[in-house]
């Protein structure tokens, strides 16, 4: 069966885009994806959300949000969209075993995390090595953990693990910042949280053991290694984009993010992009629901002009 408007993404920028779509009575279907609910579901308090002057949890955000979504006749499927097809009319989007066919598709597939690419951390990544501390946070209770990273979900990941972790020590490659002042002033207050700064990552031991027992870094420089030792790290050096589905179909920037112009138009006709996976200055959850309204409703004015 053809949809009128399909979208990949389930963040902020699919339940948005899904919420005006819906009211635009164009039945759209989201797509959820591996990753139901994106980021948000990663994070805890969301502070900067408008309209909760007392700040929600990032999975409540996302729930409210998909629920007005459905309001209004948005449907959900599970599951994630393992090829597209975007150089024929209509376009088609598989999901599992299933072809789907539509006029309109609006990709909000986000961004994921990052990793340092070491071989010691992929090997431990589960086993003490983490990407999410809301996610795995508990499971360093009274113990020691470090964070790399400058950014605000560092900061965001130390302070949150000091709720459980006896010391986070946070490991950045500069001797500044990234993060916002707010977030970096109250990880720098935290009694808890130590800074190890001007430093690359070497390795996390030790694989051998299956699990995290240090850390070992190397001040920029200097020849001499240190071990710091720690039952958990927490990687948190930011995102890239989720888009290998659309390689070669759609213009993408050098590091792969997906070009729009004229608001959240991309290189194909018919075929829109918001939230992080076309933006990679922003990356709040309120501009990715901004461009996730935007593509919606430039995907109508598509379909109408389609007749
Ligand atoms: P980010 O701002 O890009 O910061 C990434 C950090 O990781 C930087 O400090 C960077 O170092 C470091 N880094 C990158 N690659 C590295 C590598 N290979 N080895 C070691 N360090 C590396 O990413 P983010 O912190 O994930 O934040 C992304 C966006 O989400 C931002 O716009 C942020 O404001 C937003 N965010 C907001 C909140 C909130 O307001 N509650 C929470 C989380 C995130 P350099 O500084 O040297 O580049």
């Amino acid at each position: 069966m053809s949809q009128k408007v399909i979208i990949l993404g389930s963040g902020p920028a699919g339940l948005t885009a899904a919420l005006y779509a819906a009211r635009a009575n164009l039945q759209p279907l989201v797509i959820e994806g591996a990753e139901a609910g994106g980021q948000l579901t990663l994070t805890t308090l969301v502070e900067n959300y408008p309209g909760f002057p007392d700040g929600l949890q990032g999975p409540d955000l996302i729930q409210v949000m998909r629920q007005q979504a459905e309001r209004f006749g948005a449907k959900y499927l599970k599951g994630d969209a393992t090829a597209v097809d975007l150089g024929r009319s209509p376009v088609t989007v598989t999901v599992e075993q299933e072809v789907l066919e539509t006029k309109a598709l609006i990709i909000a597939t986000g961004a994921s995390a990052n990793l340092l690419g070491l071989e010691s951390e992929r090997r431990l990544l589960g086993h003490g090595v983490s990407t999410c501390a809301t996610c795995d946070g508990f499971f360093f209770r009274d113990q020691e953990v470090a964070v790399v990273g400058g950014g605000d979900s560092a900061m965001e990941e130390a302070t949150f693990l000091t709720k459980f972790a006896t010391k986070v020590t946070v490991i950045h490659r500069r001797d500044k910042l990234r993060a916002s002042k707010i977030m970096q002033d109250r990880a720098l207050k935290n009694p808890k949280i130590g800074f190890l700064w001007n430093r690359a990552v070497e390795e996390i031991l030790d694989p051998e053991q299956g699990k995290v027992t240090a850390i070992r870094t190397r001040v920029n420089g200097s020849p001499k290694s240190e071990t710091l030792p720690c039952d958990g790290v927490f990687i948190a050096i930011g995102h890239s984009p989720n888009t290998r589905l659309f390689a070669g179909q759609l213009e993408m920037d050098e590091r792969g993010y997906i070009v729009t112009h004229g608001g959240t138009k991309t290189s194909a006709p018919g075929i829109f992009a918001a939230g992080d996976v076309q933006d990679h200055v922003y990356r709040q959850a309120i501009t990715a629901a901004g461009s996730g309204c935007m593509a919606a409703m430039d995907a109508e004015r598509y379909l109408e002009h389609l007749g």
